[in-house]
């Protein structure tokens, strides 16, 4: 779908400029349309699109979501806090966790929905909020992820209760008098459509032997491309036979059930991209390799040297050079500017550690970098802080053409601010 970033020549030098770099800048058009595309998900009964807050908790973009009608997934209690921190009501907040908090009782009361991810937290709050309604993440025994790190169902996976559960499940509800009002299932991250819609049937299955469940929540997982050859998941085409399925059921039992998504990357990977600066020209002779560094690097985008994920790159030649014809192209590495060689930008596709060049025309220290594909999983996922370099800032570039700072640069004084020497 896309290869290059969003951001113009033009405005990307007046960015670097008025913010420096690097710099995470989020396309408030981009944000809008893909919370459109959530918000028209296939459904028969009514829809739920819940923005996952771990793809980019900034306060600026969930409250844009927020005033766009979405409500939200966290993933940790910390996230629950911060989204409500952000203003966001307590209601539209669901929480589904592998660590459950000790005590949550403030926000529980407050109105925060939760989904019981193993039978010990099922068990855990059972007895600390009897006769209350709950939802259960069940691991639908299939998984499906862009990598092996990202598949969160089937055995080999610690997400979620187990289907064959069920029994157990229908236990301690009763034992506490709990309701069960949800269900829910999240497979991966960047699944194939095909298993997801397994899955999705398959948690249908799971709602047949629970009568009170009136909710079916699909997690999110949908495929974006941020390169060519990538493909992004059509959520129509995706979510028509769930669809079809629900109104089935809605035929044979009266049951309507109502729908839920949780997208986090699908709403936010190609609305963000990350401007940095050629800091740094190298090579290793006649026989080896071409390098361009970065003023960035794993301490904003983990992604490449996690995954092997690819994002696209594009150069902005300085001012001085941009009007003087461009030289030969030559394939460069793109790396950070971490003390470790596995702080890549442009690696081979899943390989981490393997190299691999990216053809421009002849680049100059203080020429400029934009990666796009970075709105998801970058700022939120980073390895922040390694080698003391502070974190970056980050930009809404609002609908009216306008940049606004939503996050500042960090400062060495905050870096600091909890060490006691
Ligand atoms: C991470 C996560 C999501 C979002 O996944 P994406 O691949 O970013 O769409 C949704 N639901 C749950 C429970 C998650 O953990």
């Amino acid at each position: 779908m896309t290869d290059t970033p969003f951001i113009s020549p033009e405005k990307a030098r007046e960015l670097a400029k008025r913010f420096g770099t690097p710099l995470y800048v989020y396309d408030e058009n981009a944000l809008r349309r893909a919370a459109e595309a959530c918000l028209a998900f296939p459904n028969a009964f009514g829809l739920t699109v819940r923005f996952a807050i771990k793809a980019c908790p900034t306060a600026a973009v969930l409250k844009l979501f927020d005033s766009m009608g979405l409500h939200f997934d966290a993933s940790s209690i910390y996230e629950v806090r911060r989204a409500m921190h952000a203003g966001i009501a307590p209601e539209k907040i669901s929480l589904s966790t592998q660590e459950l908090p000790l005590e949550f009782s403030d926000e529980i009361k407050a109105g925060i929905r939760f989904n019981a991810c193993s039978l010990d937290q099922l068990e855990r709050y059972g007895s600390a909020f009897p006769g209350t309604r709950v939802g259960v993440r069940f691991n639908p025994g299939i998984g499906s992820g862009g990598t092996g790190k990202t598949n969160v169902g089937g055995p080999d996976s610690s997400f979620g209760i187990w289907f064959e559960y069920a029994d157990a499940v229908r236990f301690i509800l009763k034992k506490h008098g709990l309701t069960l009002e949800r269900i829910h299932t999240h497979i991966g991250s960047g699944s194939d459509p095909v298993i997801w819609q397994r899955a999705a049937l398959a948690s249908l299955e799971m709602v047949k032997k629970f009568p009170s469940v009136d909710t079916l929540d699909f997690g999110g997982g949908y495929k974006v491309a941020r390169v060519h050859g990538e493909k992004t998941t059509d959520l129509r085409t995706c979510g028509a036979p769930v669809r079809d399925a629900i109104a089935q059921l809605a035929e044979e039992t009266g049951r309507k059930l109502h729908f839920e998504i949780e997208p986090g990357t699908y709403l936010v990977a190609n609305a963000g991209s990350i401007l940095a600066r050629v800091q740094d020209v190298t090579d290793t002779g006649k026989f080896g390799r071409h390098f361009i560094k970065l003023d960035m690097g794993m301490t904003e985008l983990l992604r490449p040297s996690l995954y092997g994920a690819q994002h696209p790159t594009a150069i902005v030649p300085s001012l001085q050079r941009a009007n003087t014809p461009p030289r030969g192209e030559v394939a460069y590495v793109i790396v950070g500017h971490c003390c470790e060689s596995g702080d890549l930008v442009s690696c081979a596709p899943g390989e981490p550690e393997q190299l691999a060049g990216r053809f421009f025309h002849e680049v100059e220290i203080g020429d400029l970098c934009l990666i796009g594909g970075t709105g998801a999983y970058c700022s939120s996922m980073s390895a922040k802080n390694y080698n003391s370099f502070p974190e970056a800032a980050e930009v809404l570039l609002q609908a009216d053409g306008n940049a606004r700072l939503i996050r500042r640069r960090q400062t060495l004084e905050q870096m600091l601010q909890n060490e006691i020497a």
